[in-house]
């Protein structure tokens, strides 16, 4: 079985961050990066028990440099992406479950450890079809566009929450930290951590056919607010609609044509220069 896990780097435990004024900063990064790594490697150590042949991890906070590869488990290749917006982040239909570590809840979660979507400074609220989504939830989406089940969430207490309202028929998840409130945390021991981690990868692959991604609607919008004005502007010379003076909405039918166009693609250029199509009979 071939795993993709996509991670970041505020949801390890002992990541250590305050404010900056509005967003997130981290004070503790070759810290928080060592953790993360190790929680990777156990996740990655569980996965092999459970079955995985090809596992590729996707270092998916910032500008790629979370993980450091000379520690990296050598059962998992590592995937970095240098800024060029590659909005599918290596998923595709042949892999067989999705994995995320270090998560953090959405922007505006009150106890949500480092809380915020995508831009610490950028977003206000994000909705998908409605319903307000975070960075947990686009990944969950970007891999159920090609019929991959997420199957395991690991982070604070409160993204362990917003994975299972994403997917209520049910994700594994291991907490790393109970989350009190944007800067306030009691991180769990990362060793405890580690062994939960390894012993819910496993289990989880295990059972991967109960794991099911999300369906997928025949549309899509994607309803973004700003924290000011002038970062609007910049999507709607892109193309977005303008919805009010911080607000912009990109529609389609296709959720990665939609996020492409969120991360700087004009409309169906992705799908072709990358040839991403989800394998419709795949579930
Ligand atoms: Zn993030």
């Amino acid at each position: 079985m071939k795993i993709h896990i996509m991670t970041d780097l505020e949801g390890p435990s002992g990541t250590n961050g305050r404010s900056d004024g509005i967003g997130n900063k981290t004070v503790n990064i070759p810290i928080a990066c060592q953790v993360l790594t190790e929680e990777v490697n156990a996740c990655v150590e569980g996965l092999l028990a459970g079955g995985a042949k090809h596992i590729v991890v996707w270092d998916g906070h910032g500008g790629s440099n979370s993980i450091d590869i000379t520690k990296l488990h050598p059962g998992a290749e590592l995937g970095t992406i240098g800024g060029d917006l590659y909005p599918v982040t290596f998923l595709d239909a042949s892999y067989d479950a999705a994995v995320q570590l270090g998560a953090h809840a959405m922007q505006g979660v009150a106890d949500g450890y480092m809380n915020h979507t995508f831009n610490s400074h950028g977003v206000a609220n994000m909705w998908l079809n409605g319903e307000r989504i975070g960075e947990i939830g686009i990944g969950i989406w970007k891999a159920a566009y090609f019929r991959v089940p997420t199957i395991l969430v690991s982070g604070d207490d409160a993204a362990c929450r917003e994975a299972h309202a994403c997917l209520p028929d049910g994700v594994a998840t291991v907490s790393t930290k109970r989350s009190i409130s944007r800067y306030t945390v009691i991180n769990r021991n990362p060793v405890a951590v580690r062994t939960d981690l390894r012993t819910a990868a496993e289990q989880a692959l295990r059972n991967v056919a109960n794991y099911k991604p999300k369906p997928m609607p025949d549309k899509f919008e994607l309803t973004v607010q700003m924290m000011c004005p002038n970062l609007a502007d910049n999507w709607e010379k892109r193309g977005a609609e303008r919805l009010d003076h911080a607000t912009i909405r990109i529609c389609g039918t296709d959720f990665v044509d939609v996020w492409s166009q969120y991360t700087g693609w004009a409309p169906g250029v992705h799908n072709r220069k990358f040839s991403v199509t989800p394998d419709l009979n795949r579930r």
